[in-house]
């Protein structure tokens, strides 16, 4: 049987570099605190804790005293930061570039609406630490959604920017989009019309979804490795379920069963942008050793 670890899968840069600034730190201090997971991932979290990393929430930020607190990838709203300097904790930033970007933009645009009375809004999850950073861009005036059917209270009167969490699915994104843009016409014709689309959907995730599409129809089973707080995770797992419908979800070496490898030629093994290249390599080793013990 053959086994392919999909190349276009795992980390993405902005988990990476948030890795490194983690490992960076503990290997020359030994003591970080860390504002959440440090990626949706519970095994990639656990190597980094027995490193000494410590997770923690905001509540806990007045406990740290005058250690260090890493923000992750998904970055923070201003008010983590304020919070952090008023109890004297020193910020090791790795909000990921690309967020901050979007950050900033979200601030720009919440600043002019807020001249012309218009709205922002963000497609993304509600409550998740992207998300809750770009509403404070807005001082929390930022509406969010996860569908159209959200839609159904905006006033569609005034201007509207629009922005896109980072992760989310172009295609519910390019719905919403279109959606507003049809509400908006009502009121201010099919010309002229103030919206304004921000395509801020990152290319690292925006090309994964069809790329693992095509390697998931390549193979007989796709065994797909993600954490199961992964929104990431669970979309793309979705495509490889689109794709082949022999596709698996696992966390762990402890979640594969035998009898998804019987009488099969070849095996995917895939994962989000959450998913470490040594778990993947676990993974395709476990795979191995169940095919040399059916055979
Ligand atoms: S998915 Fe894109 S924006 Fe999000 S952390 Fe990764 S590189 Fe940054």
């Amino acid at each position: 049987m053959k086994i392919e670890i999909d190349t276009r899968s795992g980390f993405c840069f902005g988990v990476v570099n948030a890795i490194q600034t983690a490992e960076q730190q503990l290997n020359s201090n030994g003591d970080l605190y860390c504002l959440g997971d440090i990626v949706h991932n519970e095994e990639e979290v656990a190597r980094l804790q027995n490193k000494g990393l410590k997770v923690i929430s905001h509540d806990y930020i007045k406990n740290i005293g005058e250690k260090k607190m890493l923000i992750r990838a998904h970055g923070e709203p201003p008010s983590t930061y304020q919070l952090a300097k008023a109890n004297g904790v020193e910020v090791v930033d790795a909000t990921c570039p690309v967020v901050l970007k979007l950050q900033e933009r979200v601030h720009q645009a919440w600043l002019e609406m807020k001249k012309l009375h218009g709205t922002v809004i963000i497609y993304g999850k509600k409550g998740h630490a992207e998300v809750i950073g770009l509403v404070g861009q807005t001082n929390g005036e930022a509406t969010v959604v996860e569908s159209v059917t959200d839609l159904t209270p905006i006033n569609f009167t005034v201007p509207i920017v629009l922005f896109s969490q980072t992760t989310k699915e172009p295609e519910v994104y390019a719905q919403i989009a279109e959606s507003i843009k049809t509400q908006m016409e009502k009121h201010f014709g099919s010309k002229n019309i103030p919206l304004k689309v921000n395509n801020t959907i990152c290319g690292q995730v925006a090309n994964r979804k069809n790329e693992l599409a095509s390697f998931a129809e390549k193979h007989d089973v796709i065994v797909f490795v993600s954490g199961k707080k992964s929104s990431n995770g669970k979309m793309l797992f979705d495509s490889c379920k689109q794709a082949n419908n022999h596709s698996f979800f696992v966390s762990s070496t402890d979640e594969l069963q035998p009898e998804w490898f019987k009488n099969i030629q070849s095996v995917g093994v895939a994962g989000a942008t959450s998913t470490p290249q040594w778990l993947m390599e676990k993974v395709a080793a476990a795979i191995e050793a169940m095919d040399q013990n059916l055979s």
